[in-house]
């Protein structure tokens, strides 16, 4: 399945990238190692995999991302919680 919704500024956005490359911003801080991007000129995103590189944001990498932010998260609270001296 493709998505068909091309709108004239994507186009020219990707036209852009293909020759300048992806402008990255952070869009999502799934945890220390793991962050998702999305291009700023086309809205591309991509997603630091386990081997650290950038990987295009699929389904599949989506669901394991929001696993990874949801154990994250649950650890994360649980050490605050837990001040022992
Ligand atoms: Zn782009």
């Amino acid at each position: 399945m493709k998505k068909t919704t091309t709108h004239n500024g994507n186009l020219l956005s990707s036209f852009f990238c293909n020759i300048f490359g992806h402008k990255y911003i952070v869009s999502k801080k799934v945890t220390h190692h793991i962050k998702e991007y999305k291009c700023a000129h086309c809205q591309m995103q991509v997603t630091t995999d386990v081997t650290g590189h950038l990987s295009e944001l699929t389904p599949e990498l989506q669901e394991i991302n929001d696993t990874l932010e949801d154990i994250f998260n649950k650890k994360h609270r649980a050490n605050a919680n837990q001040q022992v001296a």
